[in-house]
């Protein structure tokens, strides 16, 4: 049976982001706008028995909730494959996926068919110009008939990730509200970060959870906080006729005391933060000899240290620019949003 541990502030470890891969067939210019990036070595990364051997361990020390992620998932071959043998550990209550969903189409029952819950698929528009102009990809047929395919398979749920930034989608809440009501899906609003990889970020192009509600209430009146948000990263809300949609106010609204997950990159490497600078290297000893227990062991100790509030320290600083400079992002991958999976 798993033992829960708690971090320096209390905190404990429960949710586990599993990065399958650092490609992405998108380039969506506040994760990967630069022209070119160093990519992590074929031969780091995991396989998928590594992977799962690495999440047991997590799931000894409490871990119930895993989130496949990348780069863009469906990119790993045979991902199904690698999601029967997560929804097969026991203690693993839920099983997630987050992708850009331009492969969605083909993969949806598959994944479905392999034991995966839950699905969120990040659209950021419902124009194809203005897709392709965010993403450098004419994609946004592919990732609308992924999305499709998704509400057919079953799932669990469905749920819409959208980065809302000024000037790019804000004039966009109304439309995605009804588009997620009209499919069964619930919209997450998501401010704009200023993580590694978003090397244009600025403050003023964040549009705020505050900002948000106000251009929502002006279409739908009074919108109904719901609360019990618990460790989740989204405040939900209901509109008047009980559609519910999240916001997930990282920049301006963070919540580092309730924060419960961590993150593996593709290659091993286990990050605490999203705002962390460096992280714990699991791949070397597992491939060193080490056993499950032995990977407890040292989940459990470094957890135990754990004192990060990325976001929070973020938000006093008194001038905001982005996070890491392009070049000490080239010369560590790992550095990224788009290794570090979101
Ligand atoms: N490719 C998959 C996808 O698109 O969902 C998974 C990886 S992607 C890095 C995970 C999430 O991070 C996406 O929803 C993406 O929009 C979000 N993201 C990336 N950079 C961000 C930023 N600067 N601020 C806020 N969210 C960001």
């Amino acid at each position: 049976m798993a033992v829960s541990i708690a971090d320096r502030f209390g905190r404990p470890l429960r949710s586990l982001r599993v990065s399958v891969t650092d490609r992405c067939n998108l380039r969506c210019h506040y994760c990967m706008p630069e022209p070119d990036y160093a990519w992590l070595p074929r031969d780091t990364l995991l396989t998928f028995e590594e992977i799962a051997t690495i999440t047991a361990a997590f799931v000894a020390v409490g871990v119930d909730r895993v989130r496949v992620t990348g780069g863009e998932p469906l990119l790993r071959r045979d991902l199904p494959v690698l999601i029967s043998q997560l929804a097969r550990l026991p203690g693993v209550a839920d099983l997630a996926l987050t992708t850009n969903g331009v492969l969605l189409a083909e993969k949806a029952a598959a994944l479905r068919d392999a034991g995966l819950h839950r699905i969120t698929v990040s659209l950021d528009t419902l124009h194809r110009d203005r897709f392709e102009a965010l993403t450098r990809f004419d994609s946004h047929a592919a990732v609308l008939a992924g999305i499709d395919a998704a509400t057919r398979a079953g799932f669990e749920s469905l749920k819409i990730d959208t980065v809302v930034m000024r000037g790019t989608n804000d004039d966009e809440l109304i439309e995605l509200l009804e588009y997620g009501r009209n499919i069964g899906a619930e919209v997450r609003f998501i401010e704009y970060m200023d993580v590694g990889g978003a090397t244009q970020w600025r403050r003023d192009v964040v549009v705020s959870q505050a900002d948000m509600l106000q251009i929502i209430e002006a279409r739908y009146g009074a919108v109904q906080p719901l609360g019990g948000r618990g460790s989740a990263p989204a405040d939900r809300f209901a509109l008047p006729d009980g559609t519910t949609f999240g916001i997930i106010a990282s920049t301006t609204q963070p919540f580092c005391r309730d924060c419960d997950r961590s993150r593996l990159t593709a290659d091993g490497v286990w990050l605490m933060c999203l705002y962390a600078t460096a992280g714990t290297d699991l791949r070397r000893p597992l491939r060193a000899g080490a056993t499950r227990d032995d990977l407890v062991q040292l989940i459990r100790t470094v957890w135990s240290q754990r004192a990060d509030r990325g976001a929070e320290e973020r938000l006093v600083l008194g001038s905001r620019a982005p996070l890491i400079p392009v070049a000490a992002l080239k010369k560590d991958a790992h550095l990224e949003m788009h290794t570090r999976g979101g």
